[in-house]
């Protein structure tokens, strides 16, 4: 029988530019001994490479798979927050706008489709969950068009 591993990375350190070098050293050990990993990113991390201009990173990472971590991971209000505060609907709609704009990015940034979604931290609460259930099938039923974040919001019907 076959053992197969999948390596998942997180990647979440927006703040800390020297983080850039352990995802790259990441990157490319997996690529040099011929693994593709799974690379969460969040859409922050994603804007903060390419604001500082770090090529080597995204390319390095680009050689794998790439899934998407929330637009800013556990940085406040929290999807919990957000969603406290919201009925079933602007609940949705709040997090939406905010989560296509980091798929966008994440995809920008990396020319290549955020492949899954994994959830930041610890927002796995039931009642989020539930909400989520809803958004994560219209993020896999969209990412198969060519989208401007803030049109394809304005063209979804929720
Ligand atoms: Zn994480």
């Amino acid at each position: 029988m076959a053992v197969r591993l999948i390596f998942s990375f997180d990647s979440e350190d927006y703040m800390t530019p020297a983080a850039a070098e352990a995802e790259k050293w990441w990157a490319e050990i997996m690529s040099k001994h011929g693994i593709t990993a799974c690379i969460a990113i969040v859409g922050e991390l994603a804007r903060t490479l390419q604001k500082r201009g770090r090529k080597d990173v995204l390319s390095a990472m680009s050689a794998h798979e790439i899934a998407y971590h929330s637009d800013f991971h556990s940085l406040p209000p929290t999807w919990a927050e957000i969603l406290d505060e919201c009925g079933w609907q602007d609940g949705i709609e709040r997090i939406l706008l905010t989560e296509l704009k980091g798929i966008s990015d994440v995809r920008e940034a990396f020319g290549q489709h955020p492949s899954a979604w994994c959830k930041p931290g610890t927002v796995g609460a039931l009642k989020l969950l539930q909400r989520c259930r809803y958004w994560i099938s219209q993020f896999f039923a969209i990412h198969l068009l060519p989208f401007n974040a803030v049109n394809l919001f304005g063209s979804l019907t929720l």
